[in-house]
């Protein structure tokens, strides 16, 4: 009998891990003929939900959970859930119910029939979201998109069932700095998405601040596209070229009037103002570059577990 896991990062969900539970159970009648695992991947909850957790495997034996030593981040979660999964097909979800279970047969079928390597699930709506999230993330994707090679899915969630086979591609991707969203599309594969209308979380807030998000976006340009160091160059270059056109104006002026010496002051501070910021922003995108070769050169592991059983 092929085995499918669940794989379910959970950070601070200590009422949403039982009702996890119970929905893919009363979902499970469509996909009797898998063996299930789930694999909850506490990431470092200061709340009872690794409490909640064993407190379900004590229960039943196909409950499996890493705990971490601290929070590391969905990502880490994500990865330590795909390391310790055992079946041949692996499912990655939220465990607020965001990710609907009822989708679970259709993406499973897709992928065990060998159609394809991954079917993943894709929001149309945002419904229940505030305006100003939207905006900033429909115009992430389309930044992301005209600068990154890899193409970022807009509305895709991390909800998807994957064969073996790419799942091991995305444990071959050692990087310390994973964006999720950028590694399951990088690796390639045949992969669909099936839509769905965004759905609010069963119980409990999500963790994701605006900033949080703000650094996420940031996270996926470094990670994913080198245009930004190009976006310097060219910078950098524009404000050569217009260093030379004033060059030229400014020895041009002085044919016309030999005996002023000092023209516009307050042009010259806008010149060296602008000029500064332009260096300080290629400096800052560089630094990014830079801290992230800082970070993975150091080769620290992805998550440090505590508990794993
Ligand atoms: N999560 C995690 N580590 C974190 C933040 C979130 O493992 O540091 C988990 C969380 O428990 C949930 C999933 O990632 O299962 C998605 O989180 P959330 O619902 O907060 O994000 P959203 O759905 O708002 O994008
Ligand atoms: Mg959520």
């Amino acid at each position: 009998m092929a085995k499918l896991s669940l794989v379910v990062p959970v950070y601070n969900e200590q009422d949403t891990v039982a009702l996890f539970y119970d929905a893919i159970e009363k979902e499970r009648k469509n996909f009797s003929n898998y063996e299930l695992e789930y694999w909850y991947v506490d990431d470092g909850s200061s709340d009872k939900t690794l409490e909640r957790v064993e407190q379900l495997a004590q229960k039943d034996n196909n409950i499996h959970y890493v705990s971490f030593s601290r929070n590391f981040g969905k990502e880490s979660a994500l990865y330590a859930g795909l390391e310790h999964a055992t079946g041949d097909f692996v499912a990655v979800m939220d465990v607020d119910l965001q990710d609907p279970p009822e989708l679970l047969n259709e993406m499973l079928e897709g992928v065990s029939s060998g159609e394809w390597d991954a079917v993943g699930a894709r929001r149309t709506t945002r419904d229940g979201e505030p305006l100003i999230r939207s905006w900033f993330s429909k115009l992430f994707y389309k930044l992301i998109n005209s600068m990154s090679d890899t193409h970022i899915v807009e509305g895709a969630r991390d909800f998807r069932v994957m064969s073996r086979q790419m799942v091991d591609a995305i444990l071959s991707m050692k990087e310390y700095n994973r964006f999720s969203k950028g590694i399951f599309s990088w690796v390639g594969f045949k992969q669909k998405y099936l839509e769905y209308e965004n759905k609010d979380r069963v119980a409990g807030n999500t963790s994701w601040s605006f900033f949080g998000l703000l650094k996420y976006s940031i996270e996926g340009f470094i990670d994913f596209s080198r245009a930004p160091l190009l976006i310097v160059s060219v910078l950098g270059s524009l404000a050569f070229v217009m260093a030379i056109i004033g060059a030229v104006l400014v020895f041009v002026r002085a044919l016309i009037h030999p005996n002023v010496s000092a023209f516009g002051w307050p042009s010259l501070v806008v010149i060296m103002l602008a000029l500064g910021g332009i260096q300080l922003l290629s400096l800052g995108i560089v630094g990014r570059y830079i801290s992230n070769i800082y970070l993975e050169s150091k080769r620290r592991p992805i998550y440090i577990a505590r508990k794993v059983k």
